[in-house]
């Protein structure tokens, strides 16, 4: 039986059975061989309970979510993670298993030392969730910083040698990363992701299309091949919106400013507005050749599908209509 490799708690690396997985990992679908020419790949994701809340109530916004025929949902790991904590794993399994529909697994690594990262992917590889969205994550308080990863960079080239069969993602930030001394640089060290073995990106929010398609047209210039989707939030919540504004760095654009200050204390018509600006900006992004849409939808199965009722419907990836 072929070997992989493992790393122990100790930090040693083990070679450990790799129980008959290959012909597991041909049902699994690769997010690379999601994207097919001429269609657009269309997105959700979720994330996990907050410390001690029901899982239920995530089961059963995926269950809902389910319905709008995603080509992949992706779970994020949480902010100073702890990586003996299973639940984004739980989830993804979940999303596979139950739903049918392929899972990535967000995973970060500022608090994380090789010998956890090794754990984790062993844990991956035995819920059969080999999609991976490689992270550093944000200096937190809430977590130890760590240093075997310094950068998402260092994550991908760990999880390539240890294990060949993961498909890596990786972030990417249309107005740049609010710690890049440049945009310039920050698209340097993205097509360092790349050439280290992240085979999709998936962009941070942004509210102004006209960057995002600069920012592809700039990371194609410089050698960046890797498939990009756009990553959309509606705007629900005017406060919320400012803090992660105020964490990643985009601009609104007066339009939105517009909206955001005429309904700030209305909150029925802010997501009304909200759900219609976001569907817009979509549509502009599917009708300009964005290869694929990322719904950051704050587990909220509704205003997704309120979205999705205002846009046509998709192709199906084996031709067809997916809705
Ligand atoms: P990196 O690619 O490592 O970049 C971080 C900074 O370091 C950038 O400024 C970059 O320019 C710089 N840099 C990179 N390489 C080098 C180098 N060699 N030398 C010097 N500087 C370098 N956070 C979570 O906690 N959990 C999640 O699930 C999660 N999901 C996300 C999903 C998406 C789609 C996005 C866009 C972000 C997500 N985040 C998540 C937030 C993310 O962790 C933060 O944006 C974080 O600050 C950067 O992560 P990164 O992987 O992009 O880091």
């Amino acid at each position: 039986m072929e070997k992989i490799e493992k790393v122990d708690k100790m930090n040693k690396v083990d070679k450990v059975d790799k129980v008959d997985e290959v012909s597991k990992i041909d049902k699994i679908e690769k997010i690379d061989n999601i994207f097919v020419e001429g269609r657009a790949v269309f997105s959700l994701e979720v994330f996990p309970p907050k410390k001690d809340g029901p899982i239920e109530k995530i089961y059963a916004a995926l269950k809902e979510l389910r319905e709008l025929n995603p080509d992949f949902i992706s779970v994020t790991y949480g902010a100073g993670g702890n990586p003996a904590d299973s639940t984004t794993v739980d989830i993804a399994s979940f999303v596979q298993a139950e739903l049918g529909v392929p899972a990535v697994a967000h995973l970060t690594c500022v608090n994380s030392t090789r010998a956890d990262v090794g754990q984790y992917l062993v844990r991956l590889r035995e819920r059969g969730v080999l999609n991976i969205l490689a992270l550093r994550g944000d200096v937190s308080p809430e977590g130890e910083r760590k240093w075997d990863f310094p950068y998402a960079v260092d994550l991908i080239r760990f999880i390539r040698e240890q294990d060949g069969d993961f498909h890596l993602s990786a972030a990417c930030y249309p107005e740049g990363h609010v710690e890049a001394p440049s945009p310039a640089e920050d698209l340097r060290r993205l097509l360092a992701k790349t050439e280290a073995g992240a085979g999709h990106l998936i962009s941070q929010l942004f509210f102004d299309n006209a960057i995002f398609f600069d920012f592809v047209r700039r990371a194609r210039a410089i050698g960046v091949t890797a498939r990009i989707e756009a990553g959309i939030m509606p705007v629900l919540n005017v406060r919320q919106i400012q803090r992660m504004v105020s964490l990643c760095g985009a601009s609104i654009p007066s339009a939105l400013a517009k909206i955001m200050s005429r309904w700030e204390h209305d909150p029925q018509a802010l997501r009304r507005a909200g759900v219609a600006y976001a569907a817009a900006q979509i549509a502009d992004l599917l009708a300009n050749g964005a290869e694929g849409i990322h719904l950051y939808t704050m587990n909220d199965a509704a205003v997704a599908r309120e979205i999705a009722a205002l846009l046509p419907a998709r192709a199906a990836k084996d031709g067809g209509s997916a809705r």
